[in-house]
């Protein structure tokens, strides 16, 4: 006796996607709380920097024009807690540093002043996240200061320094990347 063949499923079963918010989230889509976690926290945004325009000079600056290039120092604001890489007074900065720019979804265009590492940066130019990034180390910094990408133990206070002699201090680690 012959069994009739059973009829094929025309169903497929789709696993729900499990994929990480920041690879399915464009940063202008992403929710405060989604925003605020992709920060690493590394502290390389509270260096000084400077712009190196066609003539050489080094100024402060607020734009970047073709052929410019922004150089980190290793001075760092009075404010950063240089162990945990935080601000001190996160919430009350702009009292104390009117001129502290956070990066928000509103003015990417100044996403330029970030170093490379930057997971703001990353995201926009379509390089993931690195491997050391808290959010993929349980929320902890730790692998991150391990692999040199933070500003912890490298940076001297803008209160120690003579600004006018800003240049001794230009740095090279802060464009670093890892991954
Ligand atoms: S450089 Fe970017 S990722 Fe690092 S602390 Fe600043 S905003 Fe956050
Ligand atoms: S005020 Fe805080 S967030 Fe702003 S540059 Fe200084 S340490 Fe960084």
């Amino acid at each position: 006796m012959s069994s009739k063949p059973k009829p094929s499923s025309t169903k497929k079963h789709i696993a729900p996607d499990s994929s990480p918010f920041w690879e399915t989230t464009a940063l202008g889509d992403m929710s405060e709380a989604q925003w605020e976690s992709l920060c690493d926290g590394c502290g390389k945004c509270c260096l000084n920097k400077f712009i190196d325009d066609d003539e050489g000079d080094l100024q402060p600056t607020a734009e970047i024009k073709q052929n410019e290039q922004v150089h980190f120092t290793n001075i760092v604001c009075d404010l950063l807690n240089t162990k945990s890489c935080s601000c001190s007074q996160y919430e009350r900065r702009t009292e104390f540093v009117p001129d502290c720019i956070k990066l928000t979804k509103d003015n990417l265009d100044d996403i330029f002043f970030m170093p490379n590492s930057c997971s703001y940066r990353r995201l926009h130019e379509g390089r993931g996240l690195p491997s050391w990034h808290p959010l993929l180390n349980r929320n902890k910094k730790t692998a991150m200061h391990q692999a040199g990408m933070s500003v912890r133990g490298k940076t001297v206070y803008e209160a120690m320094v003579d600004m006018t002699e800003f240049e001794d201090y230009i740095a090279l680690w802060p464009l670093a990347d890892l991954d």
